[in-house]
């Protein structure tokens, strides 16, 4: 399976990272499943719009899909196993807050939250036919008590005197043109032109508290183990700047009979030696609802396959399929009588009808 994230996000492979951003704003929005009830083929395009995204949207990742001498796919279907990264799950550590800041004293770009991870566990149920969930997430958010300013109040603020209230200052710089001068934030007031007279006694000026949030997720039909997909928007919040996403890692609980590949179903039906010889028709278990009907054809051998069309995991328009792999159970011990008439039994049988035999006796 060859997808081409560039093709699927419908943009150049010199697009920058705005374009593929805004490229995948849209996309996201038209195949959202929220917009798109019960439609299968929105939500399969949703989850690969979203697959694509969380590479080109990163420039590492990028990078390394451009280039890849390194092995950053998992097995197939482009699922990620060995995401850099992601080994930090669970709290952001004491330097969030550092984060954010940073930002401001810069002053050229808008402030923007940070990503934040969590894990999700679906069953198998869950992955295959798409579910809601609601997920705990701890992230920063401005805080409410002071408007995310870290002044009581929102108000307890004194003009800079710095800067005289400007949140720029000017300074002159030798050139080799001669002297220049410039403009650059107010180092002292981080570009805001006041500073906190009292500091909000809930997030102690820091304008910004750790917030335990439920989210309510769509997860879409036929996710796979170890996929990763984001949610725009719901990282870390700043106030005036661009919130971060939240970055889902999925795990899919195995299921005690089958194993999935899209829709399409496998699992490993045990017979006994006398229906692989004489045939037999059965009833194998579904996935949801009543079980279906399979037939075994006589002198069935051991691995043989049978297809079952449209018992796979059922999207309404669009079924699997399932795959049934026989595998002929002997008995482990035979009584005496038993051997005996198996012997007069086989006594009636010719070597022609055995195929596979022959032919090698042949060679
Ligand atoms: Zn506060
Ligand atoms: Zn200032």
């Amino acid at each position: 399976m060859d997808k081409n994230y560039y093709d699927i996000l419908g943009v150049s492979k010199t697009a920058s990272q705005d374009e593929i951003k805004s490229a995948y704003k849209k996309l996201a929005f038209k195949y959202h499943p929220d917009h798109n009830p019960g439609d299968e083929a929105a939500a399969d395009k949703f989850k690969e719009i979203n697959e694509a995204y969380q590479v080109l949207g990163d420039e590492k990742k990028r990078a390394q899909y451009d280039n890849p001498t390194q092995s950053f796919f998992g097995g197939e279907g482009g699922g990620f196993s060995g995401f850099g990264g992601f080994s930090g799950f669970g709290e952001g550590g004491g330097s969030i807050f550092d984060n954010i800041f940073n930002f401001f004293g810069g002053g050229t770009s808008k402030a923007q939250g940070r990503d934040i991870q969590v894990r999700v566990t679906l069953s198998f149920e869950e992955a295959a036919f798409g579910t809601a969930k609601e997920v705990a997430v701890t992230r920063t958010e401005p805080c409410s008590a002071c408007g995310g300013t870290g002044a009581k109040n929102g108000t307890e603020f004194t003009k800079c005197s710095n800067c005289n209230g400007s949140g720029k200052v000017r300074f002159v710089q030798n050139t080799p043109y001669g002297q220049m001068a410039s403009e650059r934030v107010c180092p002292k007031c981080g570009g805001k032109g006041k500073i906190i007279k009292e500091s909000c006694p809930k997030c102690m000026g820091k304008a910004y508290v750790r917030a335990n949030t439920k989210l309510k997720l769509t997860f879409p039909p036929l996710m796979d183990n170890g996929q990763v997909v984001s949610v725009r928007g719901e990282g870390d919040k700043v106030s005036g700047g661009v919130p971060g996403d939240l970055i889902v890692a999925i795990t899919v609980t195995p299921h005690k009979l089958f194993t999935r590949k899209g829709a399409d179903l496998y699992m490993t039906y045990p017979i006994t030696v006398i229906q692989a010889l004489i045939g037999d028709k059965v009833k194998v278990p579904a996935l949801k609802g009543d079980p279906v009907s399979m037939s075994i054809p006589e002198g069935t051998l051991s691995t043989t396959t049978i297809k079952l069309k449209g018992a796979g995991v059922d999207l309404g328009r669009r079924k699997g399929d399932m795959y049934v792999k026989l595998i002929v159970d002997m008995p482990k011990s035979l009584s005496r009588e038993q051997k005996d008439k198996i012997k007069e039994l086989g006594e009636m049988f010719k070597d022609s009808q055995f195929e596979s035999v022959r032919s090698f006796n042949r060679k």
